[in-house]
């Protein structure tokens, strides 16, 4: 492709990226092909010569879009926001035609240029680390991070995450670009507090050490712990504290494990569970952390983060405590920040904790230059070398929207959500089963007579019931909406987050839902011979 053609096809896919917006609404969300179904429309060999690119862009029309689930459709309304501008997509686009990779090339030459430089990665592309440097400034800003977060500090500062290749992704075999995710962030504040914990205590052995999550951690944290080859302990957190971790249970386990001769070294805590919604209890774990100072404590707040841009929920996002002691705080601004995946961003009250722990630069090649802060080495503060220019993203959001914008869209989103509540709130069949956080609610079909879900055979039955309600607004392709599991209660959880969500849509959902859960209970009474409601 020449410069004239690719402007040519440039404008043709600029075209329908449009008319896929105008669309979207008309489309299901969900896919409806069957697996495999890609494998069948492409030969098994690349084409020995190379292909017009009008055939290449039209057959991703004709047979990619079929294949994919839409999460910016507006009825989308399961897993987590992941919206996505206009302003993302360009910044995108730019950022892969000058295709700076950094330190993207593979062999000794870029080690020993890395050992020998250790300002290369800025000077590979200094616009690149720069808009980096200070986007994560505006980033910490927007959120109300204290300075000490800022890179302006000089001690402490931010990085959009990069995951490099790790030996079991070689082994395996897997190839794939450089992302940014919350689990790469939690996965580095792992390995920089592994590493400060073995500098103060060289006599600790690695399998004394132990990740703390909760019941209600992401996955990372087990990740982490297998990535790594460390213990991992999850502490159960109850449905009485609406799944927040409570500095008692923090304490009792600390204590347990002490006894047990164990090295807890960090705490994944979250604000803003991917299931519920559930906040760790902050301020009271802070009580905590300060009996242990040894105990790093990292906030994985990657989709409820974002919220932090408005003052109103920062108390009870627990900023407060967050600026006080985290020594390290993530969320993704590709989930619910408007900018495309990905970009997900961590900070740090300490960088050389980060370098100190992945700097492999020996100390007698270090530079003053380097050393002084003035030039941010990112690549000594996550795994990988090569790093796509995500600031760029964050650039032209914050720019485009402005704080208020980003904020009058967090603030409709949530809003859209406590619509949705309080229609479940109002029905006779649907019920709340934790309480509605920011854009996420969690419920389930219960209807009004029914006893209360401690009793264990009523909650038997009411998961079988929620199940087939599930399985029935599962089998629809115009909405998606995914379930948990919490506290034995099967529950489904409604999502809010698309910028093209608007209230029309929830009440359709909700209407849809009403639905949906009759002919469950007409369903279930057929199927079990019993009333429904007089069973339960
Ligand atoms: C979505 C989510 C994650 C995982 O994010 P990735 O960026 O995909 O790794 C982690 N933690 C929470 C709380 C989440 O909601």
């Amino acid at each position: 492709m020449d410069i004239e053609q690719f402007r040519k096809a440039g404008y043709q896919a600029i075209d329908r990226i449009c008319d896929y917006y105008y669309n979207l609404q008309s489309k299901p969300v969900v896919s409806s092909v069957e697996p495999g179904y890609l494998r069948e429309c492409l030969p098994a060999e690349p084409p020995q010569k190379g292909e017009n690119f009008d055939d290449i862009a039209d057959d991703y029309q004709k047979l990619i879009i079929p294949g994919l689930t839409h999460w910016q459709h507006p009825s989308f309304f399961a897993y987590f926001p992941t919206a996505c501008t206009f302003e993302g997509m360009i910044a995108d686009l730019y950022a892969s035609s000058t295709a700076n990779p950094g330190f993207n090339v593979s062999g000794n030459f870029m080690i020993e240029d890395a050992v020998f430089n250790p300002s290369l990665q800025w000077s590979a592309s200094p616009a690149c680390t720069e808009l980096e440097a200070v986007m994560m400034d505006w980033a910490a800003q927007l959120l109300g991070l204290s300075p000490e977060f800022y890179n302006t500090s000089g001690m402490g500062g931010g990085a959009i995450q990069v995951r490099g290749y790790l030996a079991s992704d070689v082994e395996s075999n897997q190839t794939h670009q450089p992302q940014s995710t919350a689990s790469d962030s939690a996965l580095i504040a792992v390995v920089a507090a592994r590493s400060l914990y073995q500098r103060k205590h060289p006599e600790a052995e690695l399998q004394e050490l132990v990740i703390y999550t909760t019941s209600q951690t992401h996955s990372l944290g087990l990740k982490a712990g297998m990535v790594l080859g460390l213990s991992v302990r999850v502490i159960d957190v109850t449905w009485n504290d609406h799944f927040s971790l409570r500095g008692d249970t923090l304490r009792s386990a600390l204590e347990e494990d002490k006894v047990n001769g164990k090295k807890p070294f960090i705490l994944l805590a979250t604000v803003g569970t991917t299931s519920s919604g559930a906040i760790d209890n902050l301020p009271e774990i802070g009580a905590i952390a300060k009996e242990h100072p040894d105990l790093w404590v990292h906030i994985d707040s990657a989709w409820a983060g974002v919220a932090l841009s408005c003052p109103e929920y920062r108390e009870a996002l627990h900023l407060e405590a967050i600026n006080d002691y985290a020594h390290s705080f993530c969320t993704n601004f590709h989930k619910w920040g408007l900018t495309n995946f990905d970009a997900s961003t961590l900070w740090v009250r300490d960088r050389k904790y980060l370098t100190e722990a992945l700097d492999v630069t020996p100390p007698f090649l270090r530079t003053a230059h380097g050393d002084a802060g003035t030039v941010i080495d990112y690549r000594n503060w996550h795994l990988g070398l090569g790093r796509r220019f995500r600031a760029l993203k964050l650039w032209f959001v914050l720019r485009s929207f402005g704080v208020q914008g980003f904020q009058d869209y967090i603030r409709r989103t949530i809003k859209l959500n406590a619509l949705f509540a309080s229609l479940v709130k109002s029905s006779d069949q649907l019920a709340i089963v934790t309480p509605p956080s920011l854009s996420l609610t969690v419920f389930h079909l219960n209807p009004k007579s029914v006893a209360t879900h401690t009793e264990s055979a009523a909650r038997d039955s009411l998961n079988s019931l929620n199940k087939i309600f599930y399985g029935r607004i599962s089998a629809r392709n115009d909405i998606l909406l995914t379930s948990t599991v919490l506290n034995g209660i099967f529950c489904i959880r409604f999502a809010v987050g698309s910028a093209r969500t608007e209230e029309s849509h929830i009440h359709a959902a909700y209407d849809l839902l009403c639905k949906e859960g009759q002919a469950a209970v007409d369903l279930w009474e057929q199927t079990t011979g019993e009333q429904a409601v007089q069973r339960l």
